[in-house]
Formats: structure tokens, sequence, C-alpha cells
């Protein structure tokens, strides 16, 4: 099951939620490192609900399929996008890959400076989208806290969280035991060594001595890890250890 994952590398909200024009909403302003266009990545794998260009291009992506929330909520989620300058690759119905750059910052519709408007939802797309709010703002139905929706991830910098506690997705490091709800994807484990012939016990008929044992160091693996989606990775190694990778 997917984790949302926040949609910029960037973290520097700059207009938290209840606030100036985000009254009675949840919405959040990404701005990203600086002031140029920066790319927003789909949280989730999702299909496009609504592009609505009379405005400030707003875009309504529904996941695929139920999503884990940072609070413990398995839900779909529906998120609201807006600015971006140019939305004409965009339609309803396209179906949007976890972590596909498909939207952007930009300044269209009632915008000071290039930056993405985000709101978060729980569950699927409902109504037109979005509901008048008291304070006179359109603002996405069923609207959800961003901490409680999206994860930040190892790549995502972290310049302003707008004090927001974003939950982070930790690498799944584990001792000796492989994870009981997946079955291991890559592992590594210490080699099968043979022992040298000279301390090769003599062989018995008993068909549980017919399998020499590797020592107790080579038999116990230093680390297991499991690939949680498919990616490159960067592991630190020490000099002289090795590394084996079994699929
Ligand atoms: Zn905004």
């Amino acid at each position: 099951m997917e984790k949302p994952i926040y949609p910029s590398k960037n973290m520097r909200i700059t207009q938290g939620y209840n606030e100036g024009s985000h009254l009675y909403s949840y919405a959040i302003d990404e701005a990203g490192a600086d002031t140029s266009v920066e790319a927003i990545y789909a949280p989730f794998t999702g299909i496009i609900k609504k592009v609505y260009q009379n405005d400030a291009n707003e875009v309504w992506l529904e996941s695929s399929d139920k999503v884990e929330y940072p609070d413990g909520t398995i839900d779909y989620m529906t998120i609201l996008f807006a600015h971006a300058n140019d939305v004409s690759n965009l339609f309803v119905g396209k179906r949007i890959s976890q972590n596909e750059v498909f939207y952007s910052e930009g300044t269209k519709g009632n915008a000071t400076g290039n930056h993405c408007h985000i709101e978060c939802a729980k569950g699927k797309f409902t109504g037109s989208g979005w509901t008048k709010n008291k304070a006179g703002y359109w603002s996405i139905n069923n609207g959800k806290k961003p901490e409680e929706c999206l994860w930040i991830n190892n790549d995502t910098k972290v310049i302003d969280n707008h004090n927001y506690n974003f939950k982070k997705i930790e690498v799944e490091i584990l001792e000796d035991t492989p994870p009981k709800t997946e079955p291991p994807k890559a592992e590594i484990t210490p080699p099968q060594i043979e022992p040298s012939s000279e301390n090769k016990a003599p062989q018995t008929n008993t068909e549980q001595e017919t399998q020499p044992k590797p020592s107790t160091e080579a038999s116990t693996p230093q680390l297991i890890f499991t690939c949680p989606k498919t990616d490159l990775y960067g592991i630190y190694l020490k000099k002289g250890e090795k590394l084996y990778l079994k699929k």
C-alpha cells in the first residue's frame, strides 16, 4: 500500500492552513527552495478527476487505491493542486504514477510568486470537488491536515515545515527476522561458506549431517534490508566489508 509522499523535494511552506487566504481550510502553499518554478511530484498513484482552467489551473488527483496516512488512516485520498501555469497535458481520467512529475509551481490565478497551493482530502473525489467556505474561499471537500495525509521521504529537504509535524518514512532495517507482512524483495545475506577440506567433518549417513554447517559468524545475517520500492540506493560500507545481494 502506498504512503502518500509530500509532493515537493524542497518543503518550504509559505502559508499554512487557516490563515490568510486559507481561512477555514487545510490548504498550504508550497514554494520550493527558491523563487523559480519547481516540479510537483505525484504523492500517490492516481487518476485526474478534474481540471479547472478558469481560475488557477486547479487539478484534483484521486488515489487509485486506498493509501496509508501518517495518522494511521487507511482510505482513498484526493488532493487539489493550484497555480501551475500550464496544465494542457492533463485531462480527466489520466493516470499518474506515484513520484511522477505531473504538475508544477506557477503563478496562474491569484498568486504573487511561484508556488503550488495544495489541499488534501480524505476519501474519493466528491461533488464538484470543492465548496465555497464561510470565508468565501473555495476549498476541497473533506479537507484534512496535510501532516495527517502526507509523509516526508529521505529525499525531502525540509526548509520550512511551518511547524507542522510531518512524519518521515523510515527505511526498514531488520536485524534477523524478515518482515511478516511482505516477503523480502532483496536481501543482503552472508555467503554460505564451505568448510575447507582439512576441517571437514567426516561424512556420516544421518540426514541432518549431510550438509556442512557454515560457521556461526557466517550464518548470522549482519543486515537484512528490504527494498521498499524499486530505486537507486546508496550504502555506506567499511573497508573489507562485503555486500551480498539476494533476490
Ligand atoms: Zn494557497
